[in-house]
C-alpha cells in the first residue's frame, strides 16, 4: 500500500504501478485520482500519514474535504505504541472517508503547544478547518471510529 507525504497543496503518493508521484489535492480528497503517467486509478490513502511540518498540517486541516483524525504521539510514550496499530486499522477501514495523520509532538512541539496537548496519546478530529473534538488515552479501533463518527455527525464538512 502506498504511503503519502504532505505538501502545501495536497498529499503526494507514488503510483504503485509506475512510481510516478501524484498529488491528491486537499480540496478533493474523497475523489478518485488517476496517475498522471499511466492512468491507473489510485485508491484513497489507507495508511496514517506522518505530518512533517506545522505549515503542512495547517494547510491540510484548513482545506481537507474529509474529516482529519489526528494522533498526537511521541516515540517514548508506551500507550502511543499500543494505539498505533489501532490507528492503522482505522486508516485502512475508513480509507476515503477519514484521513488519518500522526503528529510527533517531540518533532513538532510547536503544534503540541499551540493546540495545548498535555497528555499523549491524544486523538483529535478536525473538520471544516477547525477542531471538532478530542479525547486522550489509548483505545481500540472501533472506539476511535465511534468517536470520529460522533464528532463529525453534527457538522457538514
Ligand atoms: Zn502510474
Amino acid at each position: 500500500m502506498a504511503t503519502g507525504t504532505l505538501d502545501d497543496r495536497g498529499i503526494i503518493v507514488a503510483c504503485p504501478h509506475c512510481g510516478q508521484k501524484n498529488r491528491f489535492a486537499y480540496e478533493r480528497l474523497g475523489q478518485a485520482v488517476r496517475c498522471a503517467a499511466c492512468k491507473t486509478t489510485l485508491s484513497p490513502l489507507a495508511e496514517p500519514i506522518e505530518v512533517d511540518s506545522s505549515a503542512h498540517f495547517d494547510a491540510l486541516v484548513a482545506h481537507s474535504s474529509l474529516p482529519v483524525v489526528v494522533d498526537y504521539w511521541a516515540p517514548w510514550c508506551g500507550p502511543c505504541h499500543m494505539v498505533a496499530p489501532e490507528i492503522q486499522k482505522v486508516a485502512a477501514r475508513q480509507a476515503g472517508r477519514f484521513l488519518v495523520v500522526k503528529v510527533n509532538t517531540d518533532a513538532l512541539s510547536d503544534l503540541g503547544q499551540r493546540f495545548g496537548i498535555r497528555s499523549i496519546p491524544t486523538l483529535a478530529v478536525f473538520g471544516g478547518g477547525r477542531e471538532l473534538a478530542r479525547t486522550s488515552g489509548a483505545r481500540p479501533a472501533s472506539d476511535i471510529e465511534a468517536f470520529v463518527e460522533q464528532a463529525t455527525s453534527k457538522v457538514r464538512i
